[in-house]
């Protein structure tokens, strides 16, 4: 493996550097100083990955599917073993805290166990009656576009079930925090991956993405990012029909009903919305709230956000770090101008802290409906909160983003929860807590929020052709 300042391409089952030798800097976002660089992938480069992914394509996908999970289960043992070390380097270049960093790299061993484990029986035939039956294949080549916010757990959400559905992947990290894919492709490395199966690049991303998925060596595209990128990225995929995952943008609302328990629901909304500065697809938004309760939550969650430390990613009292990178800052300023502008009231934060690229956690009331902040996915600390007075008018609101990831709401009531989980568009619901994305369940948004699932036995199916066979018995 490269040295820890360092990373490298690894092609073709070897570290190296990029053709041209160039490199890209990376930025500490707690201190805005250059800390590691990060090899740049050319045409020539690209051309090799794609050249050894496909040599492999055939014996990776005829060996038994049983093999392969003992691969992904022994790289989870091996990346389990150093998350310690991994987790501090995830936390110097993307500005989590060293908690949440850790907590990220247990969910990613957590995703090469449950693929490793489960690669067998989803590679199955699944018998459908005495005279049909449906084949899983793998499509082949897997071209995987992965993010900053949450670099370990969203390369194991798609190399995971690549892999163990039998392709090959080729695996564009996140240049501003590439010591993930290093780390998780160097534990498949020694974990016995054979040459060319996984490939790891880096470089100019919209260079990368057209060079790769204008060849037809390619059969699926994954991507986790913005939905404008995952525009294009699927305009570019329909030349050659490759087959599209697409986890894009959120913007989640949190509905606290009249008797929702105060208590619990604060706590956990500030808990999900405050992690990794709130740059998290699915982070909860927009707070809507019944009237009845509005001025209390209001008071006691601005008292709750104001308290939450924050500080460098390392020091362990810090509860909150910095945004990822300059644009996070500068799309913070942007909304809440805008909001402000527009009449909008802020309940606390608002302005950035420096030096570092600190944004505080920020509450804004009075947001008018035309507010950019109510549509553009904010990926940071900032919160609306508004009151309701139905649970229609609630789902209304709700509903209102082009945006269809997740939604919450709090209550016990068990009609309100049925009008909630038929009414609001989105992918995954919680009750009465937050979050949700775990291992072994589906996971994927609605309207502009993308397609396709990851997470689960349909998570392994996205990258498998279902053959289907009529007529056993004749
Ligand atoms: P961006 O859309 O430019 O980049 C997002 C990710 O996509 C980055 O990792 C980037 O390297 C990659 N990317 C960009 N262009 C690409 C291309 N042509 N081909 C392949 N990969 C490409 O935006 P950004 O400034 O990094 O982040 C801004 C917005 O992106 C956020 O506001 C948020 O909406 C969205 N985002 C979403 C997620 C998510 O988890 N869904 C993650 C990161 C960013």
């Amino acid at each position: 493996m490269s040295d820890t300042t360092s990373y490298q391409l690894f092609i073709n089952g070897r570290w190296r550097a990029g053709g041209s030798g160039a490199t890209l800097p990376v930025i500490n976002p707690a201190t805005e100083m250059v800390f590691a660089s990060v090899a740049s992938a050319t045409i020539p480069d690209l051309d090799e990955t794609l050249a050894s992914a496909e040599r492999s394509r055939k014996a990776w996908s005829s060996r038994p599917a049983k093999d392969r999970g003992e691969i992904l289960v022994a790289a989870a043992q091996i990346l389990g073993a150093k998350v310690e070390a991994a987790a501090k380097d995830l936390s110097a270049e993307q500005g989590k805290t060293i908690a949440e960093a850790t907590g990220e790299y247990a969910r990613a061993v957590e995703t090469l166990e449950w693929n490793g484990t489960h690669a067998e029986e989803l590679s199955a035939p699944i018998p459908m009656g005495p005279n049909r039956m449906i084949v899983p294949e793998p499509l082949g080549v897997v071209a995987a576009f992965t993010p900053w916010n949450y670099p370990a757990v969203l390369i194991a959400r798609k190399l995971a079930p690549a892999l163990a559905a039998g392709c090959p992947v080729i695996l564009k990290g996140a240049e501003e925090t590439p010591s993930a894919a290093v780390h998780i492709v160097e534990a498949l490395r020694q974990a016995g991956i054979p040459d060319g199966v996984v490939n790891l690049v880096f470089g100019v991303p919209v260079q990368i993405s057209r060079h790769l998925l204008s060849s037809p060596i390619v059969k699926v595209l994954t991507f986790t990012g913005s939905t404008e990128v995952g525009k294009q990225l699927a305009k570019l995929a329909a030349n050659n029909l490759q087959r599209c995952i697409l986890e894009l943008g959120g913007h989640s609302p949190v509905i606290v009903c009249a008797d929702a328990d105060l208590a619990k629901a604060i706590p956990a909304i500030s808990e999900y919305k405050f992690e990794c500065a709130g740059q998290s697809c699915n982070a909860p938004s927009r707070i809507l709230v019944a009237r009845t309760l509005y001025e209390e939550f209001l008071s006691r969650m601005t008292e709750v956000a104001r308290k939450i430390k924050i500080g460098p990613p390392d020091d362990p009292a810090t509860e909150m770090g910095p945004m990822a990178n300059a644009r996070r800052i500068e799309a913070m300023q942007r909304l809440v101008k805008d909001a402000v502008d527009r009449g909008a009231t802020i309940e606390t934060g608002g302005t950035r802290l420096q030096p570092g690229f600190y944004w505080p956690p920020t509450i804004l009331t009075g947001v008018p409906k035309d507010a950019r902040v109510l549509h553009d996915e904010p990926f940071g600390p900032v919160l609306t909160v508004a009151p309701f007075d139905t649970i229609e008018e609630a789902i209304e609101e709700a509903n209102a983003t082009e945006y269809g990831l997740a939604a919450y709401f709090f209550t016990g009531a068990a009609d309100a929860k049925q009008a909630l989980i038929r009414g609001l568009s989105a992918g995954a619901l919680s009750v009465n807590y937050l979050k949700g994305v775990s291992a072994d369940a589906p996971y994927g948004g609605v309207k502009q929020s993308g397609y396709g699932y990851e997470g689960g036995e349909q998570g392994v199916r996205s990258f498998q052709n279902l053959k289907l066979v009529n007529g056993l018995g004749s």
